[in-house]
């Protein structure tokens, strides 16, 4: 199973990635970090097909695809 990593720090909440994510794994979540954005959150439980268009979308590198669940 693929696996997105949100490194919250370096989210700013754009919505880029959540706009582009075609099994829709990822939303803005309710939480802040600590520069006060929104950042997003990946759902585990959603069909991610570890495509990595999100962190290819995404212009603050805030995300880590992983094609195979670590263990
Ligand atoms: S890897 Fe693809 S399917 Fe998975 S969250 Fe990112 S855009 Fe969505
Ligand atoms: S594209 Fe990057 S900065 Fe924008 S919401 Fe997604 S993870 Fe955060």
């Amino acid at each position: 199973m693929p696996k997105v990593v949100v490194q919250k720090e370096l989210c700013k909440g754009c919505g880029l990635c959540v706009d582009a994510c075609p099994t829709k794994n990822l939303a803005m979540g309710q939480r802040v970090n600590a520069q006060g954005y929104a950042y997003v959150v990946w759902d585990k439980k959603a069909k991610c097909t570890g495509c990595a268009i999100c962190g290819r979308l995404c212009p603050d590198i805030a995300l880590r695809i992983y094609k195979e669940e670590r263990k």
